[in-house]
């Protein structure tokens, strides 16, 4: 992994405010941005390169189609270089919407008398897990509310009790949670519950417009937001992940806010964030927002293709805000995650979905892509991409410094593609109906003929054998 000079600043900026915007604004006004330029830069991140701010802004400011198609066509190929046809699955739990906080483009915000307050007890929980775990789903991300109720232990609580849930060959192997800034000791309380990664999103990196979307609460306060990971690093969290609400402000000076949080990372503590996000705004309950800035789907997708140009190796994460159509189509442009079977109504999940409709009071926001587990399972397998349940690196504290270690090239295709392709095998073995099943196995029969014969090849052929024969959660 190759660092640019830009980013080696000093250890002591840590928890330290790491944006100007006139900075940010200064790049993306002055950046060069010929064809010439677009095009080495794009050469640059084709050879793995981290791109700095300035040739960042670069890929923001061409309008120029040509180059546009360019950047696209050139984040397809580094997906496939890096990530080769593997895409992670996952899915979001929601364990409480109560709320102190006013943030004008949520539906579970304080000022919302029309949201059903919910707040899930251990049985509800155990139950949304059970439910889950039916489905096939390895990895869930915990989702709150802020509210003293929701403290560090509450979440440490909820995170074990989601970790002890087994149904019959399920159980969740990997929980992530997305919830508000805690201190350092509250992170500790969460590490010590194991789990993966801690997303909090700063929503916009631009202040004056973070002052105005956020009218109550904590989260009014933009410094103990934007320093929240840096003292989640502290505690010993060192997979967190980062994101921004697109819709807030200017796209392309979020997109350069998103590049300056991974550039302080990587100077402060040796390692990017391991995931961005980038929503939408979608359609809430009590929604209040300007639409100056609602990005529209020609710059989502080069946004999404300029981040990844940008960070090669960070993972991107593409949820179900978005309806399935689009989420179909940016995926070839570098995503790496989605979730899948995706319910967020409090208890939604062990309801019977045929049945019960939505109800918006319930859900923080709308979301688009209804489809089950099984078709998102559909759809990738048809398209030749690998749905990959894997936490191997995870479990083997391969996270972190240590995860940017074996990412350097070779590392993703040599061992998660093989992992991805045993945690595809049990699903199909434990979940999928048979013509799932058949045309699973097909893939993975031909991924395994395009490997190099060689030892490894053999003892991925043997562990496959084995989870045929019911052995289960075996990973390299
Ligand atoms: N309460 C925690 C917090 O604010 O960090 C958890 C956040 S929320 C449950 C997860 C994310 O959803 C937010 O950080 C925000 O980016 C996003 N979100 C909120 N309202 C949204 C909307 N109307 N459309 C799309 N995403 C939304
Ligand atoms: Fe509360 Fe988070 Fe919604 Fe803001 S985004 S109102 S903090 S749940």
């Amino acid at each position: 992994m190759k660092f640019n000079p830009e980013i080696c600043k000093i250890k002591d900026q840590r928890m330290r405010p790491f944006i100007d915007p006139d900075e940010l604004w200064d790049y993306l006004n002055n950046a060069r941005a010929d064809r010439g330029r677009v095009r080495e830069i794009i050469a640059k991140s084709l050879d793995k390169n981290r791109l700095t701010l300035e040739e960042t802004a670069a890929l923001l400011k061409t309008d120029d189609p040509e180059m546009i198609e360019e950047i696209k066509q050139g984040a397809r190929t580094l997906k496939e270089k890096v990530y080769g046809q593997r895409i992670v699955l996952f899915a979001p739990l929601y364990v409480g919407n109560l709320c102190t906080n006013n943030c004008v483009y949520c539906g579970f915000k304080a000022s919302n008398k029309q949201v059903k307050r919910v707040t899930l007890e251990k049985q509800e929980l155990v139950d949304q897990v059970k439910a889950l775990e039916d489905t096939g789903q390895k990895r869930l991300i915990l989702v709150f509310g802020e509210h003293p109720r929701y403290d560090a232990q509450f979440i440490a609580d909820s995170v074990r009790t989601v970790y002890s849930v087994k149904s019959g060959p399920g159980e969740i192997r990997r929980v992530n949670i997305n919830a508000a800034p805690m201190d350092i000791d509250g992170f500790r309380i969460i590490k010590d519950a194991k789990i993966g990664t801690y997303q909090i999103f700063q929503e916009t990196y631009h202040e004056p417009t973070y002052a105005q979307v956020h009218r109550g609460g904590m989260k009014r306060n933009f410094e103990w937001r934007l320093t929240s990971l840096d003292r989640a690093q502290e505690a010993g969290i060192d997979d967190v992940g980062i994101g921004a609400l697109f819709g807030l402000y200017d796209w392309r000076f979020e997109v350069l806010g998103l590049v300056r949080h991974t550039n302080h990372f990587e100077a402060v503590y040796n390692v990017g964030p391991h995931t961005i996000s980038f929503p939408r705004i979608q359609f809430a309950s009590q929604l209040n927002i300007d639409s100056t800035y609602l990005v529209n789907n020609e710059n989502f997708t080069r946004l999404v293709a300029i981040l990844r140009l940008a960070v090669p190796y960070t993972g991107l994460i593409l949820t179900a805000r978005e309806p399935a159509a689009i989420r179909d189509e940016i995926l070839q442009f570098g995503v790496s995650q989605i979730d899948g079977g995706t319910n967020i109504e409090l208890g939604g999940y062990s309801k019977h979905k045929e049945t019960e409709v939505q109800d918006i009071d319930l859900e923080q926001f709308q979301i688009n892509d209804n489809r089950s587990l099984n078709e998102i399972m559909d759809e990738l397998i048809g398209k030749g991409y690998i749905p990959s349940f894997c936490t191997a690196c995870y479990r083997l504290g391969r996270t972190g410094e240590h995860f940017m270690e074996f990412s350097v090239p070779g590392f993703i295709k040599r061992y998660c593609q093989p992992n991805a392709l045993l945690t595809l095998a049990e699903y199909l073995q434990d979940y999928a109906p048979e013509t799932t099943r058949d045309q699973g196995f097909e893939l993975i029969r031909k991924k395994l003929e395009e490997m190099k014969p060689d030892g490894f090849k053999d003892k991925l052929t043997e562990k496959l054998n084995l989870v045929k024969q019911g052995k289960r959660d075996l990973y390299f």
